[in-house]
């Protein structure tokens, strides 16, 4: 990092028009509520982050994969023992499942502990004869469809270090504590195995695993190598407010962090090149991820990268891409040739989650599983004819049975939605599907 240019104020960032803010009537109280959040402890060390940066580039130059996953918005209700252990050990199945396919390490990366903002693509919702504010994430307003739940409310700010420090307090204690033993992930996963439509298939693998394990604690390998994993916190930098106030200096290193998570992300709907978010994320030294959806060309990625990442550092940048099931074949080659003729080594993941969205006929906003499977085979179809590395995935998902995609090896259907639909927001793959996409990516791997 040669230079160190001065972070942007607030309100130079407020200047550059960004998109997908609340709008707050209080102005007194939003600046007390950003010099409390600039007070509070940081919730991620910068070590960490620079550690993260590190697997990044390894996932960058081919010899890491990234699993990234939870919520598509967090909740502060959901901030619970059960909810929480619920996600983290089905990322952690999943990354069994994807470590032993893939005999490569497995980046694990939450959107878990800060993923409370949402951008929209209306400001309003209308029900009947009443229109209120969007929700916009717990970070921002109420779920609840009433005046009062919808007010944009500086407080919440608060709500989400607290929410984040509580998860991530937790997280913290079930990798390091013997909950992520290997030994009981694989059981959850033999489970699955077991209980699962989709068994036979899956039995194998789950039982070449077993032999694995048995084979590795009868050559004496320590036990403690199976006790603790590495796990990050990741969520959408959308909340300028947030994002700037916890932006610190590092005593250490002296430069700029933003200790809100390890990873953040923008999303595709405010990374403008101009705009405020890359503005600010891009004098922090974080690992970064861009979302980049189907409008988006090989020199807007370039142009991108090039902002973010003027030195070309390995595992700076992650474009986490999001096409379409349909889409995905004729849109993603051009940017990633294009980048990868760039000299840059970049990280490559696949949401297969935000391309596939649609309104199922009884109103639920839903995905097909088949849909999230198409995208992911295209990405890395084209991955492997560009010779390039399927470096992760970005999905949306939950530990729990909830019925919010159709599809699946439990054969979910529309009108199955309406029995757990839980999401405030984007529906998420239950626990079986999730596992159920490990063992498909994890073919995708092997061969
Ligand atoms: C999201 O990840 O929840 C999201 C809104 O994605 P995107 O920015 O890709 O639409
Ligand atoms: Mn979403």
């Amino acid at each position: 990092m040669p230079d160190n240019p001065p972070i942007p104020t607030l309100d130079e960032l407020h200047a550059l028009k960004p998109l997908q803010q609340p709008t707050y009537d209080d102005a007194a109280e939003v600046d007390e509520v950003v010099a409390r959040l600039r007070s509070l402890p940081p919730l991620v060390f910068a070590g960490e982050c620079d550690n993260l940066r590190d697997k990044m580039a390894s996932v960058a130059a081919g010899e890491s994969f990234i699993l990234q996953g939870g919520d598509c918005a967090e909740t502060f209700d959901g901030v619970t023992a059960a909810n929480i252990q619920g996600k983290l050990r089905t990322l952690l199945s999943m990354a069994v499942v994807l470590t032993y396919a893939a005999q490569v390490p497995i980046v694990k990366i939450g959107r878990m502990a800060g993923q409370y903002t949402k951008p929209r693509s209306a400001a309003t919702e209308t029900r009947g004869d009443v229109t209120l504010p969007a929700y916009r994430g717990d970070a921002v307003n109420g779920f609840p469809f009433t005046e009062q739940a919808r007010r944009h409310d500086p407080q919440r700010l608060l709500g989400v270090y607290n929410a984040s420090a509580a998860t991530l307090n937790l997280v913290r204690a079930f990798v390091t504590g013997g909950f992520a033993h290997l030994r009981s992930v694989h059981h959850w996963n033999a489970d699955f195995a077991k209980s699962s439509a989709a068994s036979v298939q899956y039995q194998t693998l789950a039982g070449e695993i077993d032999r694995a394990l048995a084979f590795m604690v009868s050559c004496g390998i320590d036990d403690d190598v199976f006790n603790t994993v590495d796990f990050f916190a990741s969520h959408e930098a959308l909340s300028l407010e947030y994002e700037h106030a916890m932006t610190r200096t590092d005593s250490r290193t002296h430069l700029p962090y933003n200790v809100s998570g390890h990873f953040l992300w923008v999303g595709e709907r405010t990374r403008q090149l101009e705009g405020a978010h890359i503005e600010l994320l891009r004098h922090v030294r974080n690992p970064l991820g861009v979302k980049l959806g189907p409008t988006t060309t090989a020199d807007t990625a370039l142009e991108l990268a090039d902002r973010l990442d003027p030195d070309h550092e390995p595992g700076r940048i992650t474009f986490i891409t999001r096409m379409g099931a349909h889409r995905v074949r004729d849109l993603l080659p051009d940017i990633v040739a294009k980048v990868t003729a760039s000299g840059r080594q970049v990280a490559w993941v696949c949401d297969p989650m935000h391309g596939n969205t649609f309104e199922a006929r009884n109103g639920f906003k839903t995905r097909a599983f088949s849909d999230v499977i198409t995208e992911l085979n295209g990405f890395f179809d084209v991955h492997e004819e560009l010779g390039t590395w399927p470096g992760g995935v970005h999905v949306e998902l939950t530990g729990d049975d909830v019925t919010e995609c159709v599809g699946g090896s439990d054969d979910l259907v529309e009108a199955d939605l309406v029995n757990r639909y839980e999401t405030l927001c984007d529906p998420r793959l239950n626990r079986n599907q999730s596992l159920e996409l490990a063992f498909l990516v994890a073919e995708r791997l092997t061969t």
